[in-house]
């Protein structure tokens, strides 16, 4: 598959930075650990890891390149096993014997890949492998691994000339300090691999080769409705980054960034798709990007009536966090000083509050500062987008959404440049904002989740003239989506929308067994904006429901005449449930 996607390309020259196979740096990690215990088989996991690479080469290569490749991994096993024997006697493996080892996967994935690519010779030129260690210089510090770029770019001069032409074939992940000891970029580190070499070899783009369709506008785990994303600045990106779209790490972006090379994320298992474009000047036309949440935090609220127009409160707060080593996620202090709050993982509340206390212990004793409240259990909810800036209605839309959901704002924070509106919520309620927001920006506020009980003679011909319809009532901005169609013993439930067309075949070969509850739920989806249940049953027991569904913020819709024309009392009830939910109530067809 991914030299279809070399091949597929008219580019004279491209760089191909490899990670390992799946699990291999794992399980290499895993042979130190079992080196350091007194017993273990290490030489049968050995063994393992080495007939996994030669099943992959037997099946890639032809005979004569798959002896040359078998060759070179055993020399490497045997080196392997040189190494973990040292381990075992000493008990303790160095970080530097666990970088030496934890590579290999590496080096195995990209000598196999130039084999196979030389082999199919579908690309003109050369396919040169490189290995890293011999080019990217690192200095490890606090921050991580830094690049020394000159050192680097001189090795990599010395390997590959100016005018090459083909491809080259790197090994990910590995890299060698300044004192020539072999390291890594740390984990998951390939993906700043290639980044890193984007920069050396002046690329005119870097392509991140992934297993999703690109950066979402939100955890598709909690809205279901989450888009791909087309185009991100870097700093977008970086902000999405944190607060948890982990497809891309801002330490994989800076290389390009500080070269202005745009990043493109895109899918090695869906190539025609586009992906996600991550560069300085992205064109597009949505003002937020993406939605994410952090969690759980902690909100610490200092208040005092002491704290009013005296300088250096904060200075004196952030500081004592500083020294206790605790990183502040969100800060928020009203106009009126009166109170300063701040959000923080929840693991550190502890050890905050004791900071904290500490440092205005005084102030508490005197009274000068009423109290230090912890609130456990929060999520921060962030809103994502350049285009915030100097836009109105942003935050209206994102406060109103929230406020039509019920749920309640605990604190809020947004910088000066705009591109990041944070807010805290009760954790509880962090899945139903998301998508409350996230369908205010990206849903139309008017899509409908449709429920259709009763697949006769009139709902049949109401699902042919939705279907008929939906596309033009889609331009109109009206997005119906039926996600539901109950018989009497079977139902079709579909997450997206059910095909209008084939439903009966569909209802057929996937229905399940009726379940009048678990129907009503499903349609319900809390991520999208509105609920219909349409009801063309004459069932006197699915007309006992309405009550409970409109009661429940479920929109009614039906031709079934029984709910009207039972006792008095129960439709009053029901017109009073509709009223208080603001739901709506249609019937007469
Ligand atoms: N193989 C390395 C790891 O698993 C690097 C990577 O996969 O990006 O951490
Ligand atoms: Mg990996």
């Amino acid at each position: 598959r991914v030299a279809d996607i070399l091949e597929a390309s008219s580019n004279p020259r491209e760089a191909v930075v490899l990670s390992a196979c799946r699990g291999v740096t794992d399980a290499l990690l895993g042979l130190v650990t079992l080196a350091e215990q007194p017993d273990g088989y290490i030489a049968s996991a050995i063994e393992q890891m080495k007939r996994r690479h030669e099943e992959l080469a037997a099946e890639l290569l032809s005979r004569s390149a798959y002896e040359a490749y078998r060759a070179l991994l055993n020399k490497d096993c045997r080196d392997i096993a040189g190494v973990l024997q040292t381990v075992r006697l000493i008990r303790a493996a160095t970080d530097s014997m666990r970088d030496v080892i934890s590579g290999y996967g590496e080096i195995w994935s990209t000598r196999l890949f130039a084999s196979f690519l030389r082999e199919r010779g579908r690309i003109p030129g050369e396919v040169l492998w490189i290995d890293a260690r011999q080019v990217v210089v690192v200095e490890w510090g606090p921050l991580g691994p830094a690049v020394q770029w000159s050192a680097s770019e001189r090795n990599l001069r010395q390997l590959v000339s100016k005018d090459f032409q083909g491809r080259l074939i790197v090994t990910g992940f590995v890299a060698t300090t300044t004192t020539g000891i072999q390291t890594t970029l740390g984990r998951n580190g390939s993906d700043f691999s290639g980044s890193i070499f984007g920069a050396l070899l002046d690329a005119s783009e870097i392509i991140i080769w992934t297993d999703v369709d690109g950066v979402l506008s939100a955890d598709p785990r909690l809205v279901p409705n989450a888009q791909v994303i087309d185009q991100l600045s870097y700093n977008e990106a970086m902000e999405l980054a944190y607060f948890g779209a982990k497809v891309i790490h801002p330490q994989t972006m800076e290389p390009a960034v500080a070269r202005d090379i745009p990043i493109y994320i895109r899918n090695t298992f869906a190539p025609q798709k586009h992906g996600t474009l991550i560069c300085a000047h992205p064109v597009s036309a949505l003002k937020v990007k993406g939605i994410t949440t952090i969690d759980p935090v902690a909100l610490v609220n200092l208040e005092g009536a002491g704290m009013i127009g005296v300088p250096g409160t904060a200075h004196r707060l952030f500081g004592a966090l500083r020294d206790a080593g605790i990183s502040v996620i969100l800060i928020s202090q009203g106009s009126s000083e009166h109170s300063i709050c701040f959000a923080i993982p929840q693991a550190q509340a502890v050890r905050a509050e004791e900071a904290v206390r500490c440092a205005f212990d005084a102030e508490l004793r005197d009274g000068q500062i009423q109290h230090v409240e912890v609130g456990l259990g929060l999520s921060i909810l962030a809103v994502v987008g350049d285009g915030m800036a100097g836009a109105h209605g942003i935050a209206a839309k994102v406060f109103n959404s929230l406020g039509n959901a019920a749920i309640s704002v605990r604190a809020i924070a947004q910088g000066a440049s705009e591109r990041n509106i944070s807010l805290v919520v009760d954790g509880k309620f962090a899945a139903k904002a998301l998508r409350a927001v996230h369908a205010a920006f990206y849903l139309s506020p008017n899509t409908l989740s449709i429920g259709l009980i009763g697949p006769g003679t009139v709902g049949r011909v109401l699902l042919a003239q939705i279907a008929s319809q939906v596309e033009r009532l889609r331009a109109l901005n009206l997005d119906l989506r039926v996600r539901g169609i109950a018989g009497s013993a079977r139902m079709l439930l579909e997450e997206g929308a059910i095909d209008l067309e084939l439903w009966p075949q569909r209802l057929a070969d996937a229905g399940e067994a009726l379940d009048l509850d678990k129907f009503v739920a499903h349609c319900q989806a809390d991520y999208i904006p509105h609920t219909v249940i349409i009801d063309c049953t004459a069932s006197a027991e699915v007309a006992g429901n309405y009550r409970d569904w409109l009661a429940r913020g479920i929109h009614v819709v039906t031709p079934n005449k029984k709910a009207n024309s039972g006792p008095l009392p129960a439709y009053h009830a029901l017109k009073e449930a509709a009223r208080a939910a603001g739901t709506h109530y249609l019937y007469e067809a």
